[in-house]
């Protein structure tokens, strides 16, 4: 067994920003003998063979994991039932299967009653994206300095969880192992909340009567198009997290709700120490996630001004 991260045959099945991303990762590492990658369309896998970040396309995800000692499942998270089923009986002895999923408890119910015996699944999540999808959308770095979430299930053998660590971490994440339930509630406020009330910010200003949308556009440097990033994120994708971690996200939409009406309470009475000390407390928010290196320093998200309507 090695620690090196180093497999011999990977199988990507979905070839989207994630799955191209980490196609990319294995190549600058050299982590893996051979890329097998597979998609639903035969576009997507062609493309991935011609940008080069897998070695050889399979049609079937079935044909793809066949002798593959790691298998990432990197699909939407609404597929991933439907792919672990059709592999199952092709999957090798002994190996790996992973997936990066947005969430984890409705994964593992979903792809854990088709695991073979033998078959070693960790799941997991590289806390690590962008707004773009397709196979054109990853690159190299996306993984470098992040964070990639294992939840192993009860039972997991320990040595295949640090396997598969090493591998995450010589695609440059750091790693963090908790259980299921707890990433789905730590996600659904640092991730899933913010894309969905970005989602709505964007809806209602697109909704308005009394403001054109062409003011919306012009005057968007306001803040309004920092919202708009996450609201051009993957429609499928986010309808699968929203279905998939359905409780932890009303819950914590229940918080909003009421931490949203103490902030339309202090404005409408004026109460401007309640406001001024909330701002504060946020702000020092921001400079944390600056100094954990997740977040660069410079102002206005390191944009040039020069470029700047
Ligand atoms: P993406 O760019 O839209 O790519 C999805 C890929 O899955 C495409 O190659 C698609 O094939 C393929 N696919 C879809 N349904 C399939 C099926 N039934 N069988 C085989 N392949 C199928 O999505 P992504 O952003 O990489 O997201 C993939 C996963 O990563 C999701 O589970 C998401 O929750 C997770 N994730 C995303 C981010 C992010 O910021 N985007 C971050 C961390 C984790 P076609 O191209 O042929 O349609």
């Amino acid at each position: 067994m090695s620690g090196d991260g180093h497999f011999d045959r990977v199988a990507l099945i979905g070839l989207g920003l994630i799955g191209s991303s980490l196609g990319h990762a294995m190549k600058r590492g050299g982590l893996a003998g051979e890329i097998v990658g597979s998609a639903r369309s035969d576009a997507t896998r062609a493309r991935a063979l011609e940008i080069g970040f897998i070695d050889r396309a399979e049609t079937n995800a079935a044909d793809a994991v066949k002798d593959a000692d790691l298998v990432v499942l990197c699909t939407p998270v609404g597929a991933v039932g439907a792919v672990a089923q059709e592999i199952a009986p092709h999957l090798a002895k002994g190996a790996i299967l992973t997936d990066v999923g947005s969430v984890k408890a409705s994964l593992i119910d979903d792809v854990g009653p088709h695991v073979p015996d033998g078959v070693h699944f960790i799941p997991g999540h590289p806390i690590a994206g962008t707004e773009q999808s397709g196979p054109d959308a990853g690159f190299p770095e996306l993984f470098d300095g992040r964070w990639c979430i294992l939840t192993p299930l009860e039972g997991s053998d320990p040595d295949m969880v640090a396997k598969l660590s090493s591998f995450w971490e010589a695609c440059g994440t750091k790693i963090d192992v908790m259980d299921a339930k707890h990433h789905d509630l730590v996600l659904a406020i640092t991730s899933h909340l913010p894309h969905l009330i970005a989602y709505n910010i964007v809806g209602t200003a697109d909704d308005l009567e009394t403001v054109t949308k062409s003011e919306v556009i012009k005057y968007s440097a306001g803040g309004f198009r920092d919202f708009t990033r996450l609201a051009a994120s993957d429609p499928t994708m986010w309808r699968d997290v929203c279905l998939n971690n359905r409780e932890a996200i009303l819950e914590m939409f229940g918080r909003f709700s009421e931490d949203l009406a103490a902030m339309q309470r202090a404005i409408r009475w004026g109460d401007g120490d309640a406001l001024f000390d909330l701002f504060t407390r946020t702000r020092d928010i921001r400079r944390s996630i600056v100094d954990a290196g997740q977040e660069v320093a410079a102002p206005n998200f390191g944009r040039d001004p020069a470029k700047e309507d």
